[in-house]
Formats: structure tokens, sequence, C-alpha cells
């Protein structure tokens, strides 16, 4: 089969479309055709090294096909069936060995590709917004990044608990999408201090949670923001790692609470994660929830799918069709 290796880290050209041996699924695994694979920005870390992974490897987490085989043990998935999945490494190629308690059965009326398009990134925020920071009526909330993966979903989850939705935005086309997505204020941060286009809507320190994918160029501007004992949530380094800081900074800035979170600790057992998943697949279903396929790329394109993702020239969800 066509499979995406990368040999050692560095830039997409790492990204290498190999013919390699077909995987067998082991004890508690199941072996897929893809259909479809996500791209996430976690992909970009893989590949670079910012986090290392054992060499070589192909990467990819998230994506939806068809079941082939089953190994031994697994009794509730069959030849046939459709599945998506957010946790198998190896997802850039043609076929992928899922472990059994990561396999996501699809309703009816959900597509595979709106599947692959959704899971991953919409469990983040469904998680960010419903347990890290728990949305009430009135919040205030400022979103990085609002136009990308995980910032439209979260700016709808956050309008759907009633909170009062900032987002920065790196385009006036994104900005249009964000405010589509339901976003109160959008704000381009290329343009204008998104510190001060902030505080002349709210005044000074007035925001309960900033939800910071993009790390470096956001992170310490936005502790500015935050109200008395509000929180900073910063999950991603889009724009690289954001520095160290001392917690004395946060009592200085008014008992602030910071934290990091990452996807699997919140879908750690099987019960959470088909809880968030159920939650997703319903707001879907009943039109409360738009899943936006920004771009689609074929496996031998996966350079240039990260080329997009890096060079922040995508929207909404990036696929790849193996
Ligand atoms: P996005 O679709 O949001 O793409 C990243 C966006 O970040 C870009 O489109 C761009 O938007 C913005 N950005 C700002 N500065 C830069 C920069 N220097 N280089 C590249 N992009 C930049 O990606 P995802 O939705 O996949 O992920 C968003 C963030 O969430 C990432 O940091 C990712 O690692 C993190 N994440 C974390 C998870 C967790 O559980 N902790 C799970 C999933 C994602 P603009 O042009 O508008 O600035």
């Amino acid at each position: 089969m066509k499979a995406i290796v990368v040999s050692e880290p560095g830039g997409p050209e790492k990204l290498v479309l190999t013919e390699v041996r077909d995987p067998i699924p082991g004890d508690d695994e199941i072996l897929v055709s893809a259909i479809a694979a996500g791209v996430n920005f976690i992909d970009t870390y893989h590949r670079s090294g910012l986090y290392p992974m054992d060499l070589p490897f192909t990467p990819g987490l998230e994506g939806a096909g068809t079941i082939l085989a089953v190994g031994p043990g697994v009794a509730a998935h069959r030849p046939g069936d459709v599945i998506a999945w957010t946790r198998a490494v190896g997802s850039y190629a043609e076929k992928v060995v899922v472990p059994c308690d990561q396999a996501i059965p699809l309703p009816d009326n959900i597509s595979p590709s709106t599947a692959a398009a959704l899971l991953l990134q919409g469990i983040t925020a469904h998680y960010l917004a419903t347990d890290t920071f728990p949305l009430r009526e009135g919040d205030r909330c400022l979103i990085h990044a609002g136009a990308g993966g995980v910032g439209l979903l979260l700016t709808q989850i956050a309008k759907m608990a009633g909170a009062e939705v900032f987002t920065t935005v790196g385009s006036q086309e994104k900005a249009l999408l964000s405010a589509g997505a339901g976003a109160d204020h959008v704000i381009l941060y290329n343009d204008t201090d998104f510190k001060e286009a902030v505080e002349q809507i709210t005044g000074s320190r007035a925001i309960d949670v900033i939800y910071d994918g993009v790390g470096a160029a956001t992170f310490l501007k936005g502790l500015d923001l935050l109200r008395t004992r509000g929180m900073m949530v910063t999950f991603g380094n889009a724009s690289g790692p954001p520095p160290d800081i001392s917690p004395l900074a946060l009592a200085g800035k008014g008992s602030l609470f910071l934290t990091r979170p990452t996807m699997a600790h919140y879908v750690a057992t099987r019960p959470e994660l088909l809880s968030r998943t159920r939650d997703l697949f319903d707001w879907v279903a009943e039109g409360r929830l738009d899943v936006r396929i920004g771009a689609e790329f074929a496996l031998a394109d996966a350079a240039e799918a990260h080329r997009a993702l890096e060079g922040r020239s995508t929207t909404g969800k990036v696929l790849i069709r193996p």
C-alpha cells in the first residue's frame, strides 16, 4: 500500500510517499481501508520533531474508513462497518490499523468525511468549553485563531453555552468565517493589537477565559486581559511553544489559573470518548454545529497540506484523501 513516511524530522519535504507492506491487525486491533485522513496541527509537531516520534513513522492520528479485517479479540466491529478514529498513529496511509478501543462507529447520518473533519478538533473544542473551563451564559471568552479547525468549532460550542465570544484571526476572509460561526467580536490580530482591541470593548481585565492554541505570539499578552481568578488555557503551539513563566507571575496578575490540557486526558476512558462524540454527532445532525472542510489534498500531496496549514492559508478542516 501507499503511505507517507517520515524518516527524519524536518520540514514538509520530509513527508515522502512510499510503498510499504500492508499492516496486519494484532490482538484488539482493526484494519481499515481509509476514506479520509484528518490533518491536525499536531501532525506538524510530530513531523518537525517538536513532539519527538520513533523513526521512521507514518504521521496522522485521525481518519475514517471501512473495516477490512479485525484482529483476534475484536467482537464489537465487523468487516464492512464504517468507523472513525482520532488516536491511531499512521493515518496518512491507504490502510490504517486502529486500536479497537479507539474505533468510533458512525451513525447513518454522519458521513466518513464529516467524521474525519469533525472528531479530533471537535472533541478538543468540546472538552475545552465543557470541562477545562465550563462556559456559562454571559462568560467572556477569547479564542485565538478563530477561523481554524478548533477555532470555528469552539466558537459555535461557546455560543451554544451562551458565552460572549471574542476571536482573533489572520485575514479578512477568516474574519467573515469567524463571524459566521457566531463570534461576537472578531479582531484582526496581524493589523491590530488584540489586547487593546479587547480592552476598547470590555475595559481592562474583563475576560473570563482565553483558549490559546497560538502560543508564543499571544500567550503573555493574553495574561493581561484576564479578570482576577480568570483562566489561561494554553492548548497549542501554532506560532511556537509559549514561554516559561513563574507561578508568582500568576499571583501578580490576579491569582490566575493556568492549564495546559491535552486531548488524551479528556478522553481517557471509552465512555468519555463516546459521550463527547455523541454530543458532536447530535449537534451536527440537529444543524447546530457546522463542520467546514476548507481544503482537501491527495495522499501524495501531504507536504502541500502541511505547507498550507503552517502557512496560515487554511480555514476549518484540512483533509487528505488516501
Ligand atoms: P488551525 O486550523 O487552527 O491552524 C492554526 C492557525 O493558527 C492558523 O490558521 C493561523 O490562523 C494561526 N496561527 C497563528 N500564528 C501562526 C503561525 N506562526 N504559524 C501557523 N499558524 C499560526 O489548527 P488546528 O485547529 O489543528 O489546531 C489549533 C491549535 O490547537 C494548534 O496549536 C494545535 O496544536 C492545538 N490543538 C491542541 C489540542 C489539545 O488537546 N491540546 C488538540 C487539537 C489541537 P490565523 O491566520 O487566523 O492566525
